[in-house]
């Protein structure tokens, strides 16, 4: 790409760090803050850059997964600020779907072609310290072939301590049970004196790194993701990029990194106006630059930058694919965590759908599994009907605001065991 002309009107601070990376040079956090913080032509030389090393790092494929989420409780002993899903065990709201269902639900998805399942919960008060597993295990004996992306840092540390184990113990006992990779998330921010603000009590920066390193470590691989658009400064942002890379340096079990916009309406500390400051999530541009000031510094380390068509909607994740973001995530089938916040874009989007828009902007759809590894491409006229993409009725699938008045999924009921 000569991008040389566009350079010769850019400011030369910018324009050095943007050579740097296009030379295949580490960006630091400090150069990250100073792409953060362009306008105008420098703002677009800065998308224009990231794009060059997508193309470089993964060329024009954009990838997608075929998968469910299934948030088996919002029961939590927890109350981060951000969470507009939880729910506390006495509140009538509360839900828990024993390991029937879940395993039911991970079925039907598995016979419309999904090859994931996504589980993720609140941490229950009365919880067993074997649930995790006997969770996998049971998915495992009726579906071997799917698999299990499961159980954030914050529930490991959960289950480890409901069991009297270490993590590493834990982690070990989830591989034998059958989880396959574990969600990055419950990171938010890796800032303790800001993790302290936003959700005191939660998994604190050491032991996210810990349970991390941990699953790397057994052939565990996870994602990573950072929440932004709340109290964080830019500095926080690039900073919890750059660590996220040393870790990466150091296990290289990292699948992708995924920036995850703050839902406000109905998040608890933007509700009640809890933090001097809070804002209402990330602005268009913020978003836009947030992925691509991703691609650059993760540039070599960390391939695929997801975008979350959740919280962008599906336009705005047309153009993340143009600032850095290489992969449109899965298509989730029911989604309650982002739902229950706010968001209103939906809950399930179907293979076709992904495609028209990854064609829409001349690049090349590709179903992939968990791991990256490509199932299929689709880069000319081998458009085929899928099963999910035959799904009319999405009614089947059941929604959260369905669930939580569900009597016989009533957390109350103690049929729920
Ligand atoms: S983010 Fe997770 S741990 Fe925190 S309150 Fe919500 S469900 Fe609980």
């Amino acid at each position: 790409m000569n991008l040389e002309k566009l350079f010769k009107n850019a400011d030369p601070v910018v324009v050095e760090i943007l050579n740097n990376a296009l030379s295949e040079k580490e960006i630091s956090a400090k150069e990250g803050v100073e792409l953060y913080n362009t306008i105008g032509i420098d703002f677009h030389l800065v998308g224009l850059v990231a794009d060059e090393l997508r193309r470089r790092r993964v060329g024009d494929i954009v990838s997608y997964v075929v998968n469910r989420n299934i948030n088996f409780t919002n029961v939590c002993i927890k109350q981060c600020g951000f969470c507009a899903f939880s729910r506390d065990f006495r509140e009538e709201e509360g839900y828990f779907l024993p390991n029937e269902e879940i395993v039911r639900r991970a079925k039907e998805a598995h016979q419309l072609g999904a090859t994931e399942v996504c589980i993720q919960a609140g941490l229950p008060p009365d919880m067993e310290g074997g649930l995790y597993e006997s969770i996998c295990k049971d998915i495992k004996k009726e579906i071997p072939d799917i698999h299990i992306h499961g159980f954030s840092p914050e529930e490991i540390l959960y289950g480890a301590t409901r069991s009297g184990v270490s993590i590493e113990e834990f982690l070990s006992r989830m591989k034998d049970a059958g989880v396959n990779t574990l969600p990055g998330t419950s990171a938010e921010i890796l800032d303790q004196k800001l993790r302290d603000k936003i959700s005191p009590g939660r998994i604190s920066v050491e032991d996210w790194e810990r349970v991390i390193k941990g699953a790397h470590k057994i052939g565990i691989n996870t994602t990573s993701t950072m929440m932004f658009g709340h109290l964080e400064t830019i500095e926080d942002r690039a900073n919890h990029i750059a660590k996220l890379r040393d870790i990466q340096k150091e296990t290289r079990g990292f699948t992708e990194f995924v920036p995850l916009n703050f839902i406000p309406s109905e998040a608890p500390m933007y509700k009640h106006q809890l933090h001097e400051g809070i804002r209402e999530g990330a602005s268009g541009n913020d978003v836009l630059l947030t992925h691509a000031v991703a691609r650059i510094m993760l540039n070599n380390y960390i391939n695929n930058i997801q975008m979350s068509w959740v919280k962008e909607g599906q336009k705005m994740s047309q153009l993340l694919l143009m600032w850095g973001a290489n992969d449109f995530g899965g298509t989730l089938i029911n989604e309650s965590i982002s739902t229950s916040a706010g968001s209103e874009h939906g809950q399930l989007l179907r293979p076709k759908e992904i495609r028209r828009m990854v064609k829409e902007i001349g690049r090349i759809p590709a179903e992939r599994d968990t791991q990256y590894n490509i199932i299929k491409k689709f880069n000319g006229t081998n458009e085929v009907e899928e099963e999910l993409d035959k799904v009319t009725d999405t009614s089947q699938f059941g929604s959260y605001v369905e669930l939580i008045k569900i009597n016989k999924f009533n957390y109350k009921n103690p049929r729920r065991k």
